[in-house]
C-alpha cells in the first residue's frame, strides 16, 4: 500500500492517541492499513425495519427506530446498569446496559430518535433488549443502514468497547478511512492477470469486503482478496526457487552405469511400484539438468522411500560422487546404515556409520577414506555436515525426516563441495497437498502414494475398556502365533505426574495379566536412562521380550516386522498424525497386523472424529487432510516460518482450488518473465519486490 496507508491510526478522524492505544494493544491494530485489513467475521442483513409491536423474542436481530423517553442508571456495583425507554407509534420498550454504562448514558440524549438493533427478549412480558447497537438517527444513517444489504461484523473487546469500539465503532471508524481514502488503495496485481481471471480491481474489494454492495459484490471481493494473499505467498516460494536454480549450479549426473545396473539387475530384492519408478525418473531428470535439485519426497510409512534413495545414490556415485545419508537420530542412522548394508552385501560399495558414538581410532580413518574418495556412502546424524568431515567429491545428499534440520544446518551442505550436492529431503509424515504447496512451495515435491504390493492393510479397531477382556484375547492369540506387541501410553509433558501413574498402572495391569515365565515384557519410558531404554528396546528387537509397554519414545525408530499389534491407550489424548505414526510400527512384515485404540466412552466430538478416521482408514494423505481441518494450519508441525499463518482470508482446506490458481499464474509468469522485467509486471516491483521487509531471496530452504 502507499503512503498514506502506512499513516499511525491516530490521525484517522475521530480516533486520537487513546482509542489508538487499545487498538493497537487488542487488535494489533497500527496503521491505516492494519484498519483496512481488520476484515469482517460476518455480516447481518439490515435491510429491514421492525416496529416495536412486531418483534418478540423469538427473532434472532432486529432493528428498530424508536425515540428515548427516559434514561437511568439503578442499582449498586455488581448490579448497577443503565436502563432506559424507548417509544415508537405501535409501543414501547425497555434498553438495557450492564457494561459500558458511562459512554452509552453520555451518548443517550432523551428525545432524540435512534436506530437501534440487537437481540429481542422480554422482561416482566415487556419488550425488552440488552446491549443494543444505537446509532443516533438521521437521513443519512438511515439511508446508509437501509441501503446496506449485508452489514459488516467486526470482533472486538470488552476493552475496546469501553473505548466505543464494538463493532459498530470499528464500522464507523472503517468506513471513514474507506469514504476518505479507498481511491487511493493501489493496484498490485498485473493487469493481465486481472483480467484474464475477471478479478474485482484492488480498491474496489476493499470497499466491498467491509460495505458490499450485494451479495455477489461479497463473493468477488473476497475472492479477489484471497487470491492476492496466495498469489504473493507463492511468488515469494517460486521467486526464491528461481533465484536458487540461478545461483547454484549443479553436478550433471549424465550417465547410469555399472553401480546402478548391478544392483537393479543382481540385488533389488522386490519389483519396484509405480510409485517408486515414477518418483526415480523424477530425480533422475533432476539431476542432468545442471541445476542443484531440492526435492521433498513425501510417502507413508512403509512405502519403500529408502529403496528409493539409495538407487539415486547409486547413480551419484557411477558419476564419480559420494553420497551422505542424514536421519535425525543415532538409532534411525544405525537403521538405515544396517537395512544398505543388508541389501548390498559386504563388497559392492563402501559404506560407513559415523555417530557421536564412533571411536576417534574409527574416525581418523573414516574422514581420511571420505577425503581419498575411496568412501562412498556416509550414513549418520547431523555430525555429517559437521566443518570438519570433509569429502573428497559429495554428490548427493538424503535427509531423512525434513523438520528436524534447521535451514543453518541445510546451509553447510551448500559449502562441502563448490557446486553444491543434490539434496533430497524424505518425510514420511504426509501433508496436505495444500499445504505442502505452501510449505515446500520453494522445493519440487515427490509422492510415493502407493503401498508395495502384497502388503495386508493394518487393521483398526476402536475398543471401550469393556472390551478389554477381547483385547486381552487378540493379544494371546497373536502371542501364540509368534508375534510381538506395543502397548502405548500416552506422555505429555503438563500432566507427567498422571501419565507416569497411567503407565505404572497398565504395567502392573499387563503383569498381572502376561504373568512370567510364560510371557515377557519390556518396559521404556521417559525416566529411564538412555543406557536402560536401549537393553530394554534390544530386548524386544530381538525378539527375548513378547510386548513393549512404553510411553510415545517408540515412536521414532525402531523397526520389529515381527510385532503385529499395536495397543493404543487412552487414544482419544493423541493427535492423529502421532496416532498414524505409531500406528505404522506394525504391519511391516507378510501377516496380518492390528491396531486397537482404547478410549475413554467420553468424547469429544474431535477426539471421536480422529479415532473415526483411524478405523477407517490407513491412508496418511487422508488422514493430514482430517488433520488439518480439525486444527487448522498453525498446530501443524513446520507451518511457524510459512506464510500460512499469516493468511487471513485465504483457507488452506476451503480455497485449494483458488491456491492451484495462484500457483498456476505465478509460474506461467516466471516462465514468461523469469526478471519480471515486462512493463506489466512493473507492478509487482512496487508493490512487493522492494518491501524491505520482505524477503532474504538467497535463502536456503
Ligand atoms: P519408508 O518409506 O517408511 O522409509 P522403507 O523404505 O523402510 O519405507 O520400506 C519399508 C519396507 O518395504 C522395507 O522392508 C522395504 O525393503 C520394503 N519395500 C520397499 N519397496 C518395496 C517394493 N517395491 N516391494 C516390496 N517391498 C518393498
Ligand atoms: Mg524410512
Amino acid at each position: 500500500m502507499n503512503q498514506t496507508f502506512q499513516t499511525p491510526v491516530e490521525y484517522l478522524k475521530g480516533t486520537g492517541p487513546s482509542r489508538a492505544e487499545v487498538l493497537k494493544k487488542e487488535l494489533g491494530i497500527y496503521t491505516f492499513e492494519d484498519v483496512l485489513r481488520h476484515f469482517p467475521f460476518k455480516y447481518i442483513d439490515r435491510t429491514k425495519f421492525y416496529k416495536i409491536r412486531d418483534t418478540n423474542p423469538d427473532m434472532p436481530h432486529v432493528q428498530v427506530i424508536a425515540r428515548l423517553t427516559h434514561k437511568e442508571i439503578v442499582g449498586e456495583k455488581q448490579t448497577k446498569r443503565l436502563v432506559a425507554q424507548v417509544q415508537d407509534d405501535t409501543g414501547t420498550m425497555e434498553l438495557v446496559w450492564f457494561q459500558g454504562i458511562k459512554w452509552v448514558e453520555k451518548y443517550l440524549v432523551t428525545g432524540k430518535a435512534y436506530i437501534l438493533f440487537g437481540k429481542p427478549g422480554s422482561f416482566n412480558g415487556k419488550a425488552q433488549m440488552s446491549h443494543p447497537e444505537v446509532e443516533q438517527y438521521s437521513a443519512e444513517a438511515f439511508r446508509r443502514q437501509g441501503n446496506a444489504t449485508l452489514q459488516p461484523v467486526y470482533s472486538s473487546t470488552e476493552k475496546l468497547k469501553q473505548f466505543s469500539l464494538d463493532s459498530r465503532g470499528l464500522q464507523k471508524m472503517t468506513s471513514f478511512l474507506i469514504e476518505q481514502h479507498a481511491r487511493e488503495i493501489p493496484e498490485n496485481l498485473p493487469s493481465p492477470i486481472i483480467n484474464k481471471l475477471k478479478l474485482m480491481n484492488r480498491a474496489e474489494a476493499y470497499r466491498n469486503i467491509h460495505f458490499p454492495t450485494d451479495a455477489n459484490a461479497l463473493a468477488e471481493a473476497t475472492k479477489r482478496l484471497k487470491f492476492e494473499e496466495l498469489f504473493f505467498i507463492q511468488l515469494k516460494l517460486l521467486r526464491n526457487k528461481l533465484l536458487r536454480t540461478q545461483k547454484f549450479k549443479g553436478n550433471v549426473f549424465d550417465k547410469v552405469g555399472h553401480y546402478f545396473n548391478e544392483f537393479y539387475q543382481h540385488k533389488l530384492p522386490f519389483q519396484l511400484t509405480g510409485a517408486q519408478k515414477r518418483v526415480l525418473k523424477e530425480i533422475r531428470l533432476d539431476t542432468q539438468r545442471g541445476v542443484q535439485m531440492n526435492r521433498l519426497l513425501q510417502g507413508d510409512v512403509g512405502s519403500g522411500k529408502t529403496i528409493v534413495a539409495l538407487m539415486s545414490i547409486l547413480i551419484a556415485l557411477d558419476n564419480g560422487f559420494q553420497a551422505c545419508f542424514m536421519a535425525p537420530t543415532e538409532i534411525l542412522a544405525n537403521q538405515h546404515y544396517l537395512t544398505v548394508k543388508n541389501i548390498i552385501g559386504d563388497d559392492f560399495i563402501n559404506i560407513a556409520l559415523l555417530t557421536g558414538s564412533t571411536k576417534q581410532k574409527d574416525r581418523t580413518q573414516l574422514h581420511k577414506q571420505l577425503e581419498d574418495g575411496s568412501l562412498h556412502i556416509l550414513f549418520g546424524t547431523h555430525a555429517l555436515i559437521e566443518d570438519k568431515v570433509q569429502y573428497k567429491n559429495l554428490g548427493f545428499v538424503v535427509i531423512d525426516e525434513q523438520h528436524r534440520f534447521g535451514v543453518e544446518q541445510r546451509a553447510k551442505l551448500w559449502r562441502k563441495n563448490t557446486i553444491p550436492p543434490h539434496v533430497l529431503v524424505m518425510t514420511a509424515t504426509p501433508i496436505p497437498r495444500t499445504l505442502a504447496m505452501t510449505l515446500y512451495g520453494d522445493l519440487d515435491v515427490s509422492v510415493i502414494d502407493e503401498l508395495p504390493a502384497g502388503r495386508k492393510p493394518i487393521e483398526t479397531l476402536h475398543f471401550y475398556e469393556n472390551q478389554r477382556l477381547r483385547m486381552f484375547g487378540m493379544m494371546k492369540q497373536e502371542i501364540a502365533k509368534g508375534r510381538q506387541i506395543y502397548v502405548v501410553y500416552p506422555l505429555i509433558k503438563e500432566s507427567e505426574k498422571l501419565d507416569l501413574k497411567n503407565l505404572e498402572d497398565g504395567i502392573e495391569v499387563m503383569s498381572r495379566e502376561f504373568p512370567l515365565p510364560q510371557y515377557r515384557l519390556s518396559i521404556v519410558h521417559g525416566k529411564l536412562k538412555p543406557a536402560e531404554k536401549d537393553y530394554e528396546m534390544q530386548r524386544f528387537v530381538k525378539g527375548e521380550t513378547h510386548i513393549m509397554v512404553a510411553t510415545t519414545v517408540i515412536e521414532v525408530g525402531v523397526n520389529v516386522p515381527n510385532a503385529s499389534v499395536m495397543i493404543i491407550e487412552n487414544a482419544e489424548r493423541f493427535g492423529l498424525s502421532q496416532l498414524h505414526q505409531l500406528r505404522g510400527r506394525v504391519g511391516r512384515g507378510a501377516e496380518q497386523s492390528f491396531c486397537i485404540l482404547m478410549s475413554d466412552v467420553k468424547l469429544s466430538r474431535d477426539g471421536r472424529i480422529r479415532l473415526d478416521t483411524m478405523v477407517k482408514t490407513n491412508n496418511g494423505f487422508e488422514i493430514s487432510e482430517i488433520d488439518l481441518q480439525l486444527r487448522g494450519p498453525g498446530n501443524i508441525e513446520g507451518t511457524q516460518q510459512s506464510g500460512v499463518l499469516d493468511l487471513k482470508l485465504a483457507d488452506l482446506t476451503a480455497d485449494q482450488q483458488l491456491l492451484m490458481l495462484a500457483r498456476k499464474c505465478v509460474e506461467e509468469m516466471f516462465e514468461q518473465d523469469p526478471q519480471l522485467s515486462h512493463p506489466e509486471n512493473q507492478i509487482l516491483h512496487q508493490s512487493f519486490l522492494s518491501k524491505k521487509d520482505g524477503l532474504s531471496w538467497d535463502k536456503i530452504s
